[in-house]
């Protein structure tokens, strides 16, 4: 074969050394014996940036132009035949500079200098990515560095590789270089106190594989000599999936472990002072139950023993009243069979045993009162004015102060709050207030001031009654109320204020007594406040009333007297008389009768209420007339225009002699 006839075919040698050369990844050039460009490839004119023409036959020592160093030394050296291999050398590119290690050989012929070669390998991609991966690395040692925990990294044979600040710091002076080193210095024992032998190291067993996890150590290390660590480890794997190593994180969690148990003690003592505490408190607890036990089955043996008390003197009380009014009854009766066929002496017993069962009657009625203590209904309640009521009671009392006070002078100190107000039956509230007056002028021999105060207190209004008498002792008070408890002997009947407690309670409200012996005493009432105003003050109701002439009948000297002072506190005139013949005489016989209205008991001394009453209306068939008795009525019931039972409400008497009552038997 003819190397000239086949040249520049493919398949000559020459074409498969031209495919070659420009399928290499370096830049090419090709020196003869005269360090003449001879060839080069694409990569050398890229990398020079020159053209094959321009270049061809220039000295190796032009044939780098853009270098940015000078080659002369190593062209010098390749061709006393020692090559220069990589080194590196910048080449200023117009699309930047580019790092080229740079190869020259010799190429020698016969022992003689034929030529030279140069390779130029183009790493600049590659010293980036060097220097990328160096920041890497240099960035990671710096935050290695900062970790507080200590970071121990170590080869497969437990070496120590690598280890952060902390790390070296925990051994200081001593650095152990092998996990055997380091387990010596460390004796790691578990926190309930045995002691690891060098294979159970966390460090030894992230080696065989495992990840260890919040391991707590005992180490001694620190200061004290003890130390105790949270430890984590891990196996470091190589590409293959073997293990290579392994790290080892530890932190100190010496302050933070001694902070816990101290807690956990702390909570554990105080658990235990609690318990002891609860446990004192629920003794004093039971032993409170226990006397709080005893102290009320104490005062209930007490209150049981005084409501016994109560309730045998009660039943003492109306037996000895109801006996009162028995035996002139039985003894009437017995005496009128003896005298039936006598008229006279029938009329008599007759007058007598009404007489007597009106005192029964009277006496049941205010026991009723006290009897009757569930509020009312507000069925017959009214707007009451207290201030009224109070002026009421005192006009129609005063005439008898002076007696009632054994002939001494009584003051009246009066002080009358305007919208006093309640709601209720004036008539009960001014028998109330009439049994305090009562008792305030007995209390008060020989005379003294008596108050009569009604006030106003937010949603309550008190009325007050108060003297400068003779004051309670602590029993009387304590026992006032009770029914037939009263310190007068003969003259008292103890009903009194029991009946006033019935009122009060049957109004909602409350009584309480203030009493200093010798001194005097306020009894107070107070009753929740009405909402309303009064439909009429007193003063308008005295004006609405035409005084009547009133012919009053009655031989009871209480009875005649408070209801001629109330009358006339009414603003009536009244004459009173305590036999029919008295009556009689004062009605006259003319058709003009001097009076409007007639009002009579039944018992009188003389005869029937009844024959009075049968003879009044039919001789003045326009008279009013009323009957007042103390039991049930079974007279001539046709000729009254009222009838009143007793003890006789003020209320209905002073309606029915007005004439604006109806024609029923008021209770
Ligand atoms: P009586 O007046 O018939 O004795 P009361 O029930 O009205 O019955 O009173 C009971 C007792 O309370 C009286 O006997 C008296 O000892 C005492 N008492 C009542 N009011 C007064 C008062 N204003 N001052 C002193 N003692 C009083
Ligand atoms: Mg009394």
């Amino acid at each position: 074969m003819n190397s000239e006839s086949d040249a520049g075919h493919r398949h000559t040698p020459t074409a498969r050394f031209d495919a070659l050369f420009e399928a290499i990844a370096h830049a090419i050039a090709v020196f003869d014996a005269g360090l003449e460009l001879v060839s080069a490839n694409a990569r050398y004119y890229e990398l020079t940036e020159t053209s094959p023409e321009a270049a061809r036959g220039r000295s190796v020592y032009d044939a780098f132009p853009n270098a940015q160093a000078d080659l002369t030394e190593q062209i010098d050296a390749a061709v006393d035949g020692t090559p220069v291999v990589a080194h590196p050398v910048t080449f200023q590119r117009r699309s930047g500079t580019r790092t080229v290690e740079v190869t020259f050989v010799p190429v020698s012929a016969d022992g003689g200098g034929a030529g030279l070669i140069f390779a130029g390998n183009d790493i600049t991609e590659r010293e980036e990515l060097r220097h990328d991966v160096a920041r890497s690395v240099a960035q990671l040692e710096s935050i290695f560095d900062v970790i507080p925990d200590s970071v121990r990294v170590v080869d497969a044979d437990g070496n120590t590789l690598r280890t952060n600040t902390q790390a070296q710091l925990d051994h200081a002076p001593n650095t152990p270089n092998t996990l055997r080193e380091l387990w010596q210095l460390d004796r790691p024992r578990t926190l309930d106190g045995t002691s690891l032998f060098v294979h159970e190291h966390p460090t030894a067993r992230a080696l065989r594989g495992e990840r260890v996890r919040g391991e707590r150590l005992e180490v001694r290390r620190g200061p004290d000599g003890a130390m105790i660590i949270d430890v984590n480890a891990n196996p470091l794997y190589d590409e293959h999936g073997r293990i290579r190593g392994a790290v080892t994180v530890e932190r100190d969690v010496t302050f933070r472990t001694q902070l816990q148990q101290q807690l956990e003690e702390e909570a554990r003592r105080t658990a235990e002072l609690y318990e002891r505490v609860s446990t004192e408190a629920e003794r004093l607890e039971r032993m409170v139950q226990e006397r709080t036990r005893e102290l009320l089955a104490l005062q209930e043996a007490r209150s049981r023993e005084r409501r016994l008390t109560a309730v045998g003197q009660l039943a003492a009380g109306v037996m000895h009243d109801v006996n009162n009014a028995l035996n002139p009854i039985m003894a009437a009766a017995y005496l009128l069979e003896a005298h039936a066929e006598n008229p006279d002496a029938v009329r008599d017993y007759a007058v007598r045993i009404a007489k007597a069962a009106e005192t029964g009657a009277a006496t049941a009625a205010r026991v009723g009162r006290f009897i009757r203590q569930e509020p009312m209904k507000g069925e017959r309640d009214e707007v009451i004015d207290l201030a009224a009521v109070c002026d009421e009671v005192v006009a129609m009392t005063r005439p008898l102060w002076a007696e009632r006070a054994r002939g001494g002078q009584v003051q009246l100190e009066r002080s009358l709050a305007p919208g006093a107000t309640i709601r209720g039956i004036p008539g009960e509230i001014r028998e109330a207030l009439l049994n305090l007056v009562q008792n305030a002028l007995d209390a008060m021999h020989g005379g003294g001031t008596l108050g009569i105060a009604a006030r106003v207190n937010g949603d309550a209004v008190a009325l007050e009654v108060s003297d400068t008498g003779t004051g309670m002792s602590e029993e009387t008070r304590e026992r006032a109320f009770e029914p037939f408890f009263t310190t007068k002997g003969q003259a008292g009947t103890g009903l009194g204020l029991a009946e006033v407690y019935g009122i009060v309670k049957r109004h909602r409200g409350s009584a309480e007594i203030e009493s200093a012996l010798g001194k005097g005493t306020t009894i107070r009432l107070v009753f929740p406040k009405a909402v309303d105003t009064p439909t009429a003050t007193l003063e308008e109701m005295l004006a609405r009333r035409a005084p009547r002439r009133v012919l009053l009948v009655e031989d009871h000297a209480d009875s005649r007297e408070f209801m001629q002072a109330l009358l006339e506190s009414d603003g009536h005139t009244v004459e009173a008389v305590t036999t029919i013949e008295d009556a009689m005489a004062r009605l006259g016989d003319n058709p003009e009768v001097p009076f409007d209205v007639l009002v009579s008991d039944i018992g009188l001394p003389d005869g029937s209420g009844w024959d009075l009453v049968t003879h009044a209306r039919n001789r003045w068939p326009r008279l009013r007339i009323g009957v007042v008795t103390g039991w049930e009525p079974r007279g001539n019931t046709a000729a009254t225009d009222f009838l009143l039972r007793k003890p006789v409400r003020t209320s209905d008497l002073l309606a029915q002699v007005a004439g604006s009552g109806n024609a029923v038997l008021a209770q």
